[in-house]
């Protein structure tokens, strides 16, 4: 039976972004990232800093793990990470066994890698990182997965970019004239991920700068502008 490299599973908990924002769910997060973007908020999947916490579980441990937690309190599950696409066919498996129970997967990675099981995820977040990240993206792949997914994919699909500057921002609305019918939600960038105490403010000033340009910009009039909503909350925690 094969397993995945899980390094935290919490919840329930309410997603703070994306297509799902506000949506009761549990947390996956998987191991490892093919990325290693500057600012991750998560570097702890890939930085080996917590390789201490990974276990590898096979769909149905995962399962029991999450109803052990929250028994049936939730029918959403998150499956982040890391990048979940570098997961074969147990991620596969894991998501029939959501469905099976009627328990919605969702799913974010950067648009990197595809996989098969991507036909079966419920709402599929794609997020390519922007030039403040220091990655490079494969336009090439991107387009592809985004193809794939259009022709026969039962996924609810949307694309999300974080922005930090002015050129994240030119870095979105390319994406945005690439696949201008997939709905593109915008999420301005936390720039200090260990900052304590609240960081609301902050954000909040982030979030109406991002507004300000989306605002002057009628190139950008379908596209969605949104807070990391947990951060508001729960300011910097690992685990909310
Ligand atoms: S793709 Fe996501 S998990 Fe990977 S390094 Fe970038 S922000 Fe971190």
């Amino acid at each position: 039976m094969s397993r995945i490299p899980v390094i935290e599973m919490f919840g329930p908990t309410i997603q703070g972004e994306g297509a799902v924002i506000g949506v009761k769910t549990m947390f996956v997060r998987t191991y490892g990232c093919d990325y290693r973007c500057g600012w991750c908020d998560s570097a702890f999947t890939w930085d080996g800093s917590a390789k201490d916490k990974v276990t590898m579980l096979t769909p149905q441990e995962i399962l029991s793990g999450l109803l052990e937690l929250a028994g049936e309190n939730f029918n959403c599950v998150t499956i982040s990470g890391g990048n979940p696409a570098l997961i074969g066919e147990a991620m596969g498996e894991f998501i029939s066994l959501l469905h099976e129970r009627g328990i919605q997967a969702a799913i974010e990675t950067q648009g990197s890698r595809w996989q098969d099981w991507f036909h079966e995820v419920d709402v599929l977040t794609i997020s390519p990182k922007p030039p403040s990240s220091g990655m490079q993206t494969d336009w090439d792949k991107l387009d592809e997965i985004m193809n794939r997914v259009a022709d026969n994919g039962k996924a609810a699909h949307s694309l999300k970019v974080v922005v930090f500057n002015q050129e994240d921002y030119e870095y979105a609305r390319k994406v945005h004239f690439r696949h201008p019918e997939v709905p593109l939600f915008l999420q301005p960038g936390n720039d200090n991920v260990t900052e304590e105490g609240d960081i609301s403010g902050r954000l909040l000033g982030r979030l109406e700068w991002l507004f300000g340009l989306v605002i002057a910009d009628p190139q950008m009039n379908r596209a969605r502008v949104l807070p990391q909503l947990h951060a508001l909350i729960w300011h910097n925690k690992r685990g909310k």
